[in-house]
Formats: C-alpha cells, sequence, structure tokens
C-alpha cells in the first residue's frame, strides 16, 4: 500500500493529511528517521524554517530525509520550500537540504499582515489553469539552474517548481483545499 508522509515537526501539517484523505491516499507522520522507512514520498509543510531546521538536527532527520530524497518525490509548501532550498540569501539560522536547486530569499513577500491570496496560473501538461495561491511570509525563488521547471510565476518570480520527482512552491496550496500539487506528488510514485 502507499504512504505519503507528512513531517510534523512543526507548523501546518495537519491539512495535509486532510488533503490526502479527501484524495483518498493514505499518509502518515514522520517524527522520527524510522517513520520514513514507510512511507514512500514526503511533504514539508509550511511553519517556520528556523525551528524547523534546529529540530531537524534534534531529531536527527536531516540525513535520512536527504538521503530519502535520492529515491522518492519531496513537496515543499513555503517555509518546506525553503528547507528544499539549495541556498538562502542572507540567512545563516535555516540549514536548508539542498534537494531543489534554488536559491530563495525568505519572506520576500512582506510580512505576516501583508499575507494574501493570488491567482496564478499553473502550466500542466500543455495546460493552462488557474489557482489561488495563499501567501504567508513566503519566500521568493531568486535564482534557479536549468533543469528545474517552473510550472507558475508570481509578477516574474517562479512560485511552483518541479526538479525530476521534487515539487516546491511558494504558497499554501492546502489552505485552499487545493489538491492538484498532493495528486501530483502521489502520480510521479507510479513512474
Ligand atoms: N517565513 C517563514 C519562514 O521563513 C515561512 C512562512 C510559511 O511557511 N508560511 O520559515
Amino acid at each position: 500500500m502507499t504512504n505519503i508522509g507528512v513531517l510534523e515537526l512543526q507548523g501546518n501539517y495537519a491539512l495535509h493529511h486532510k488533503i490526502f484523505f479527501d484524495l483518498g491516499i493514505n499518509s502518515k507522520g514522520v517524527k522520527l528517521p524510522k517513520d520514513l522507512d514507510s512511507v514512500d514520498g514526503l511533504v514539508i509543510p509550511g511553519g517556520e524554517s528556523t525551528t524547523m531546521s534546529l529540530l531537524l538536527d534534534r531529531f536527527r532527520l536531516r540525513k535520512p530525509i536527504i538521503d530519502f530524497a535520492k529515491e522518492n518525490p519531496i513537496m515543499g509548501t513555503c517555509a518546506g520550500l525553503i528547507m528544499m532550498a539549495k541556498k538562502i540569501e542572507n540567512e545563516s539560522k535555516v540549514v536548508p537540504l539542498d534537494i531543489l536547486d534554488i536559491t530563495v530569499n525568505r519572506n520576500a513577500y512582506g510580512r505576516q499582515i501583508m499575507s494574501n491570496k493570488v491567482p496564478i496560473n499553473l502550466e500542466l501538461n500543455n495546460e493552462s489553469i488557474c489557482i489561488d495561491a495563499t501567501l504567508i511570509r513566503a519566500p521568493k525563488i531568486t535564482a534557479l539552474s536549468d533543469n528545474v521547471m517552473v510550472l507558475s510565476k508570481i509578477k516574474n518570480s517562479p512560485a511552483v517548481v518541479l526538479q525530476g520527482m521534487h515539487l516546491g512552491m511558494s504558497f499554501h496550496p492546502e489552505l485552499d483545499g487545493l489538491t492538484i500539487f498532493h495528486e501530483i506528488l502521489f502520480n510521479s510514485l507510479s513512474k
């Protein structure tokens, strides 16, 4: 049976389980390295990347997740995207996992009170669909390598990226009940 893990160290993980539940996909919480043994993919949720980075080390999950990413798909939303980056601009507190070959700038869409929802176009299989992107102290992707595909942009900045089987986005699809990204993650398991 296929199981998708949701990293439960900190942040907005509960709603990711709800999205998987609504899709009829099994999901399990990941809190310890051994939890990765029984999942086939992983979601790193939004939250606070400084705390997440500390907890990854405290729970000895850093290397197991980096190893897991070599064989299994990972999806990061907001702080999860920050954790998946290769580099973070002007930052020393967060040590990213280097799963996506991108550079991010934390909080670049403004402070908490500037949280908002913007319509974006998502380019998938030669089709363009319009979705809402909820931005909460969101990171901006400021650089990326040629092997990272941009599926969506906010103004001129990439907002959804795909590198091989790994997916990342600056916003919170789970807050708007958007299932499309969880489906992409799940579908990449059957390839
Ligand atoms: N600004 C947060 C950080 O840098 C991310 C915010 C979020 O996940 N909504 O970790």
